[in-house]
């Protein structure tokens, strides 16, 4: 397959055929700034020593300190997490947040470790890159197979290392060890903020719209459960071992109850006080991507629609919650389909503005009720969708584009703002 991070890089094709922007910006855009691989022997419990790979790629602080998550994941490379850095320095721009970019990753199946051994890998990854990381430096988070748990292993360890309490060296920590209230469930809310404000302004109703998540960990879930009470009617969900439909609908906190006890997934609905497990057809991935529904929401990985499954996709809309789920060339096919993409840099901003939230709040050592953080989270989404919808409206574009526009624009005026050729020479 091709790089992932030459896909994400033709994205700036079209913006900057569209913007006038000084050569500066481009080149500034077109490598990572930093990118350390490291190795992290880390003791087993069977006594043995096993190494592994770590990266962290910080692709570009002119905003700020960078920012983004780590994931632990058996297929993490180099080349997929610097592409993710480069989404988080648009992503992070998009918002308006005062951060650069940056992403991290340990090729591991934490599935097959003990918690004692994640433990050890997770404090062996935050020695491995402490010389980097920092408040004011590059703060990272949670992401695919990471959660709040271990992002208190990491701040604990980096607090160990510079003999100091710093918790704003990292977010997504649980809430009694100076995480913030509501980012658990951000990336989820975002994502529906984004679709509810999608779906006003096309005159959607909520209650008639069916749809199909790929992908049920903490976005995918979050997104189901705050959906659900909204009153869309989530008629298939997927994890990685398949997908279940049902026309009824689920109810998500069911599905996700007997997940976390029997690790499958089951049709699960209620009626008022009374859920029941009714029938369902099990399917695979593969198809729940390109079934009949209004709403696709891509909760996984990156890669999921590509050329050579877009033209069989029948969801009116799609939700990217998950980074990079459709490349490049896909996309082009999914417009000329006149399908909409709400795209991940947008929709999932949620997990890093409320991430931002944290980093706040842990710096003024002032921390706010779970409604605070959830009317200010609503406050930014709605704020640069709003611009973003209205761009794409008036440049007749795609909302991708539009976004690219719209945080490209905020990178280039921190780039210009530093002085570009055209103001040293005159
Ligand atoms: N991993 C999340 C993302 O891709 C969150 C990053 C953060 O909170 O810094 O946006």
């Amino acid at each position: 397959m091709d790089s992932i991070f030459d896909d994400a890089q033709s994205r700036l094709t079209e913006v900057f055929s569209r913007i006038d922007l000084p050569d500066d910006v481009r080149e500034r855009l077109a490598h990572p700034k930093r990118s350390l691989t490291v190795s992290i022997p880390v003791r087993m419990d069977d006594g043995s020593l096993k190494v592994f790979t770590g990266h962290r790629v910080q692709f570009d602080d002119t905003r700020g300190p960078t920012k983004g998550g780590i994931r632990f994941h058996p297929d993490v490379t180099l080349d997929e997490v610097t592409s993710l850095s480069f989404w988080m320095t648009i992503k992070c721009a998009i918002m308006g947040l005062p951060f650069g970019g940056a992403k991290g990753g340990v090729v591991v199946n934490p599935k097959n470790l003990s918690l004692l051994e994640v433990e050890r890998l997770s404090r062996g990854y935050v020695r491995a890159i402490a010389d980097i990381i920092g408040p004011k430096r590059d703060i990272p988070a949670p992401d695919v197979y990471t959660n709040s748990t271990i992002m208190g292993w990491m701040a604990d360890e980096y607090s160990t290392i510079r003999r100091e309490q710093l918790p704003a060296v990292i977010t997504g920590k649980p809430v009694h060890l100076n995480g913030s209230l509501g980012r658990e469930s951000a990336t989820g809310r975002g994502a529906l903020h984004i679709l509810d404000q999608w779906a006003e302004l096309q005159g959607i109703n909520p209650k008639e719209t069916t749809v199909a998540i790929q992908g049920f960990g903490n976005a995918g879930y979050h997104f189901a459960r705050l959906a659900f009470q909204h009153g869309y009617k989530i008629v298939a969900v997927s994890d990685s071992k398949g997908a279940i439909y049902t026309e009824r609908g689920l109810h998500p906190d069911s599905v996700m109850e007997h997940k976390r006890q029997y690790q499958e997934l089951k049709a699960i609905y209620c009626d008022t006080s009374v859920c029941e497990t009714g029938d369902f057809t099990t399917f695979s991935n593969e198809e729940l991507v390109t079934m009949k529904v209004d709403v696709l929401v891509l909760a996984a990985l990156e890669n999921v629609i590509t050329i050579d499954n877009a033209d069989r996709i029948q969801a009116k809309t799609i939700l990217e919650i998950a980074n990079g789920p459709i490349t490049s060339q896909a996309d082009a096919i999914l417009n000329q389909h006149d399908i909409t993409v709400l795209p991940d840099v947008l929709a999932n901003a949620g997990g890093v503005t409320v991430s931002y939230f944290e980093w706040v709040q842990n710096r003024a050592g002032l921390y706010w009720e779970e409604e605070e953080v959830n009317e200010r989270l609503a406050k930014f989404m709605r704020r640069e969708a709003g611009h973003i919808f209205k761009r794409a409206e008036k440049e007749e574009t795609t909302l991708r584009t539009a976004a690219y526009l719209h945080g490209v624009e905020r990178i280039a005026g921190a780039i210009q703002e530093r002085g570009t050729r055209e103001y040293f020479t005159g």
